[in-house]
């Protein structure tokens, strides 16, 4: 995930079927945040959905 890339628009979170993503607030903004790595499959879904190209691959990388 690249932090400064992300709106907090949400659409990688309602994309996880392993409900495993959020959204932190961070001072005034918001972030996408995975709460379990080990759950990811990688399936990709999350970097689809995502209109910003803010997640790196299918296991999130948070940058
Ligand atoms: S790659 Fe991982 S975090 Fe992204 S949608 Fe799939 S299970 Fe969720
Ligand atoms: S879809 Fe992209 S821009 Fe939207 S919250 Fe997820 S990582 Fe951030």
């Amino acid at each position: 995930m690249k932090k400064g890339c992300c709106s907090g628009c949400g659409r990688c979170v309602a994309a996880c079927a392993e409900k495993i993503l959020t959204l932190e607030v961070s001072g005034y903004r918001k972030h996408a945040a995975m709460l379990d790595t080990s759950r990811c499959t990688s399936c990709g879904a999350c970097t689809a959905a995502c209109p910003l190209d803010a997640i790196s691959c299918g296991r999130l990388q948070i940058q």
